[in-house]
């Protein structure tokens, strides 16, 4: 399914449709961005700093418009919650739950028609030599995501640093949590298990050793772009590794590089991707649910 169009923030900002650039983050397309004379970006910037500030009273507003315990306030929609926690919530998407067919909505890099070359063993999949990262058809924005991981077991203790199990997940296809093998391997903070890569280490280092499955929960928000490419929002993770936060609500910098310093570009919507980076990763229990703009606008 191609990306969904994106949705207008109070009505008041807007940003580009899905399919801008996304794919290879180490390689942005720049020419998405849109240049423009100092004057105009500096009165575009003023412009799009008092839209910011009207979304923010507009969605006060729509906080405070209810009295205290105010019956006529709609209420949440019912969603069945799992049996387990960890399990696919009613209303999720699940992108892999173990059976060979569900690698169809998965492709080899930005061609649909390439597929997704990973094998399914038993209720997990693995990657094989050379098959190349993969990434859903399907593109999202502001998500909550669940991800199962698993390391090789057997890898010589030679094999260190960033060479030892390296895997990613990447979010809008741009945004990558780093996975690793980072239980006693030293490599760099911003670049073990549960990172932002390059930008952010995560707060604990609670990886298990290899062989055994971990999990990954994230909640994460976009960030928003004004109609001349420039950030109005930064991107922001809260992220559980093994159950255990490592990231709060952190910012995300930017496209995430390898020794490069991070900064944005703009686009839309865009895939998850999963890393390969020439390790036989297994991956199981991928789920997905989309998250809405609002209530939750941070200003
Ligand atoms: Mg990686």
């Amino acid at each position: 399914m191609a990306g969904r169009a994106g949705v207008s923030w109070c009505g008041v900002v807007r940003w580009l449709e899905p399919g801008g650039g996304i794919g290879n983050a180490s390689e942005p397309e720049e020419s998405i961005m849109r240049s423009t004379s100092n004057g105009a970006k500096s009165a575009g910037c003023l412009l799009v700093g008092l839209l910011v500030i009207a979304a923010g009273a507009y969605a006060a507003a729509e906080v405070t418009k209810y009295s205290v315990h105010d019956m006529s306030r709609p209420r949440p929609v019912v969603v069945k919650p799992p049996e387990r926690v960890g399990e696919a919530p009613a209303d999720a998407i699940v992108l892999f739950g173990g059976k060979e067919s569900d690698l169809l909505q998965w492709q080899k890099g930005n061609d649909p028609e390439d597929p997704a070359a990973w094998m399914v063993v038993d209720d997990y999949m693995v990657v094989p030599k050379k098959a190349g990262s993969i990434q859903t058809k399907e593109s999202f924005g502001s998500c909550q995501l669940h991800v199962e991981w698993r390391t090789p077991e057997g890898v010589p203790e030679t094999v260190t640093s960033q060479s030892r199990s390296n895997s990613g997940v990447f979010l809008m296809g741009t945004y990558e949590v780093q996975i690793l093998d980072s239980y006693g391997n030293e490599t760099y903070a911003d670049g073990q298990a549960g990172a932002m890569y390059g930008q952010h280490p995560p707060m604990v280092n609670v990886c298990r050793p290899a062989g055994q499955w971990q999990s990954y929960d994230i909640a994460f928000m976009r960030p928003l772009f004004d109609d001349d490419g420039n950030c109005v929002r930064k991107a922001r993770i809260t992220l559980f590794h093994n159950g255990v936060c490592i990231h709060n609500n952190l910012e995300i910098e930017g496209t995430t590089f390898h020794k490069r310093k991070a900064r944005y570009r703009a686009h839309g919507e865009g895939p998850i991707q999963l890393q390969d980076h020439g390790n036989p990763m297994r991956f199981r229990n991928i789920w997905i649910r989309r998250l809405p703009e609002e209530p939750y606008l941070i200003k």
